[in-house]
């Protein structure tokens, strides 16, 4: 049994601040500037008595408009091979992009669990926009914020069910 997490999704989603939320700390560079953090980070995450590493992979190239579907793909890819659970982080105040639909699509073909969350969940209004998620086919989608941590307990024992 592995456990390591990798955490994937387009530049912007919050995938540094839920690294940082779920290893306390700030080691992953959040900012809202796409494609900021360059390279993986590996940090370790402690939920109720057990622990497990976590990477960000954050290494989007140089920003949003110049990022191909190959350097997409590469990514997912590598997450995938390296990882034993992969969190596909979305953004619920933008909706599904056609970016989520390519990269759901190499997720739904690798043969490892995949949870979908869906980020910026802040307050109730937000959450109406989850079941737009359900079209990814990578079943429920966990509404959580980052930002506040809200929804993310529910996501951890989900993560240590499944590793
Ligand atoms: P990354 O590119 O996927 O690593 O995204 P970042 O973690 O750098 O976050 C991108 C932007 O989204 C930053 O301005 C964050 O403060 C913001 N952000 C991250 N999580 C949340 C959240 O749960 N709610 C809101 N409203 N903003 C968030
Ligand atoms: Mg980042």
């Amino acid at each position: 049994m592995g456990n390591l997490v990798a955490i994937v999704g387009r530049p912007n989603v919050g995938k540094s601040t839920l690294f940082n939320r779920l290893t306390n700390s700030r080691q992953a560079i959040v900012s809202d500037e796409a494609g900021t953090t360059r390279d993986r980070q590996y940090g370790k995450c402690e939920w109720t008595g057990h622990e497990f590493s976590v990477v960000d992979t954050g290494g989007w190239v140089v920003n949003s408009d110049d990022i191909f579907e190959e350097e997409i793909r590469k990514q997912v890819i590598i997450a995938t091979e390296e990882a034993d659970l992969v969190l596909f982080l979305c953004d619920i105040k933008n909706g599904v992009t056609d970016w989520d639909m390519d990269v759901a699509q190499i997720l739904r073909r690798a043969k490892l669990p995949v949870l979908l969350v869906a980020n910026k969940a802040d307050d109730n209004k937000d959450t109406y926009g989850q079941y737009e998620f359900y079209k990814l086919g990578l079943g429920d989608p966990y509404c959580i914020s980052a930002a506040t941590g809200s929804g993310t307990g529910d996501l951890l024992d989900k993560i240590l069910e499944l590793l």
